[in-house]
């Protein structure tokens, strides 16, 4: 006979990067931005009308879809927006990967955002994970003539890898796939990448995803969006409104449309961030790390003699968070989040310690 558990839904749910409670600890394990929001958002923070919670939130969430408008030059009917562009990815994901043909399978990098494996999971999606090169590169050819794709996501830049593929290289992909959904996430695209955001124009297949969350540093206010042709942003659209039409609530509405048109503020956080990076690339080189050039907003790093492991607990021991996987491949590597010039400091110095 069959059980209640037996009838209950059984998944192993994506982990997330630690949140510890304390204060007093460098955080560099979630790519989130060491800086405060723009003082705009801020003000806005000050002034949103409380009272205005009694009623619903704007189901189209209006302001931020205009403000991302004006700033990016893409007709509001093709932008859809969502509570961070995991809920983005997660619907984008129901929307136009559930369909496959027998045999089809979603294909992405094996060494990629771990959140793809669990959505294709959560939704029955058949997948192929397609083994990139060994210095982590994803290679064109592997998502071109592919008779088993049924749809393709990949992250550009890469994460954890931090590698950007030129325009070029995905415009390549997106053509030679016209009948696919080609999903490009952009969450790190702010720290040097080029945005394939051009391209939704010409290829009704692309779908660009990015995110407030890093370039922005408001990962806490939940604000992500895609852009695409009126067919998949309808698409987004009626499988959203399927599930919950009040997806994002007025307060990230109203502060994430105030962060979005504070365009000098975004391009100043952009510019530390990579100023830092470049800082931070020196320094680990020095003590012996190895990386990928980094575009993105944090390194993936190994050490030509300690284990990931002991580099990534003996961090931990004072207070040091950076990322690591026991994973396959990845084993040895530290995914480390630019932080702010002190705490690159603090990171530098204790492993120097460490290590030298
Ligand atoms: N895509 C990638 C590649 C990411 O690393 C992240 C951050 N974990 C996200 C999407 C989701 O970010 P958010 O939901 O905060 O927009």
């Amino acid at each position: 006979m069959r059980g209640l558990k037996d009838r209950i839904r059984q998944i192993a749910p994506y982990v997330p990067g630690e949140q510890p409670k304390e204060r007093d600890i460098i955080k560099l394990n979630t790519n989130e931005c060491p800086y405060p929001p723009s003082p705009m958002l801020l003000a806005a923070l000050k002034e949103f009308p409380g009272e205005d919670l009694r009623r619903y939130s704007d189901t189209e969430a209006g302001d931020l879809v205009q403000a991302l408008s004006d700033v990016y030059g893409v007709p509001a009917d093709q932008i859809f927006v969502g509570v961070g562009s995991d809920e983005v990815l997660a619907l984008a994901f129901q929307t136009f990967f559930t369909e496959l043909s027998d045999g089809e399978h979603l294909l992405f990098p094996d060494v990629t955002y771990s959140f793809y494996p669990v959505w294709a999971e959560l939704y029955h999606i058949p997948v192929r994970a397609v083994p990139t090169d060994d210095g982590f590169k994803i290679r064109r050819e592997d998502y071109i003539g592919q008779q088993d794709a049924g749809g393709i996501i990949f992250p550009n830049p890469n994460a954890p890898t931090s590698i950007c593929e030129p325009l070029a290289f995905v415009e390549e992909i997106v053509r030679s796939n016209p009948d696919k959904v080609v999903i490009v996430d952009e969450a790190y695209i702010d720290f040097g990448g080029e945005s394939a955001v051009s391209l939704i124009e010409r290829y009704e297949n692309l779908l660009v995803v990015q995110t407030g969350s890093k370039s922005r540093a408001m990962a806490g206010l939940r604000v992500g969006w895609a852009f695409g042709s009126r067919m998949l942003i309808d698409a987004l659209k009626a499988v959203k409104f399927s599930f919950n039409s009040y997806t994002m609530n007025s307060p990230a509405i109203a502060l994430g449309a105030a962060a979005i048109r504070d365009v000098d503020y975004w391009k100043e956080l952009c510019r530390r961030i990579i100023s830092t990076r470049e800082r931070l690339s020196s320094g680990l080189r020095e003590l012996g790390f190895s990386f990928p050039e980094s575009s993105a907003n944090f390194l993936f790093a190994k050490h030509e003699t300690i284990s990931g492991e002991e580099v990534f607990q003996t961090l931990k021991a004072r207070k040091i968070y950076v990322r690591h996987w026991n994973a396959p491949r990845i084993g040895d590597h530290l995914r480390i989040t630019v932080g702010t010039e002190e705490e690159t400091d603090a990171l530098l110095a204790a492993l120097q310690e460490i290590v030298g």
